[in-house]
């Protein structure tokens, strides 16, 4: 592996998510001098999000991209709550203070409006490069770059903005301790088209002792579907394949 030269920036940003991505645009913004690295070689990824609060727009408004979103997202009314088949109650996801509801949209497209912006305006982003060291020198951060050819950079820079995500590598090596449990049990996420009589400005949470699903609508027919089972309950776990 090839040993290239040092890099020197105000702010590193390393993830380019719905954080990162943001931060870069907002960062551009500024007078600092920042680079935004991604250890993906390409911003195409498997669903994840779609979910957004109505004070997300605010952000989006300031980095030029709340029409578009708007334009392509599904206003979500609130949620149906569903147990063991029968509808116990619907929660509003009305928001008073900005007299709106929350949208749904999919990360991957948010994503990308977030990105074209960004180089829109003459940004960036550092594709294929993954931090895989970080130390402190000098009272700077040094951060070691494996990139793609493959080689080895080296990026010294002020600050460090963590946008890697849970798994957070950066997190790691500062030391910074990550609160919380894994769950015991199997969980799956998946996009589909759903025919059926459900209203698409609601969220579905549908409950039974077996198993959880959540049903995200974000298109007409389009839904994110998202659900849990307990590992060593084979029953919902056949019932769970069978329906999705
Ligand atoms: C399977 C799954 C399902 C989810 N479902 C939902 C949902 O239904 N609703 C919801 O609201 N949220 C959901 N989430 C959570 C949502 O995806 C996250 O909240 C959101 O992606 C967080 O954005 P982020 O930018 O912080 O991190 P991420 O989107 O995780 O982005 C982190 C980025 O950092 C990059 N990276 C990681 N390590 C390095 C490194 N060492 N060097 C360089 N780059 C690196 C990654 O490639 C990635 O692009 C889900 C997440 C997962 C994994």
């Amino acid at each position: 592996m090839k040993s290239h030269c040092n890099h020197d920036y105000d702010v590193l940003v390393v993830g380019a998510g719905p954080a990162g991505l943001t931060i870069a645009n907002l960062l551009a913004r500024t007078s600092l001098k920042f680079t935004i690295i991604e250890k993906e070689t390409s911003g195409q990824r498997p669903s994840r999000a779609t979910g957004l609060q109505p004070r997300l727009l605010e952000i989006f408004e300031y980095i030029g991209i709340k029409d578009q979103v708007i334009k392509r997202a599904i206003t979500l009314k609130g949620s149906q709550i569903f147990v063991d088949g029968n509808q116990t109650a619907t929660v509003s996801f009305y928001d008073p203070v900005t007299n709106s509801h929350s949208l749904s949209l999919d990360q991957g497209v948010i994503e990308a409006m977030l990105a074209a912006t960004f180089q829109k305006g003459g940004g960036v982003i550092e594709w294929g490069k993954r931090l895989v060291g970080l130390r402190r020198k000098n009272d700077r951060w040094m951060a070691d770059i494996a990139t793609t050819i493959p080689s080895l950079e080296y990026i010294t820079a002020d600050i460090i903005i963590a946008c890697d995500g849970g798994k957070s590598t950066v997190r790691k090596f500062a030391n910074i301790e990550f609160v919380g449990e894994t769950y015991s049990e199997t969980s799956f996420i998946s996009d589909c088209r759903i025919s059926s009589d459900l209203k698409p400005q609601y969220v579905c949470f549908l409950f039974s002792k077996e198993y959880r699903l959540v049903l995200v609508p974000f298109s007409q027919s389009k839904y994110k579907v998202s659900g849990g089972m307990h590992l060593h309950n084979s029953v919902a776990k056949r019932r769970l394949c069978n329906w999705a």
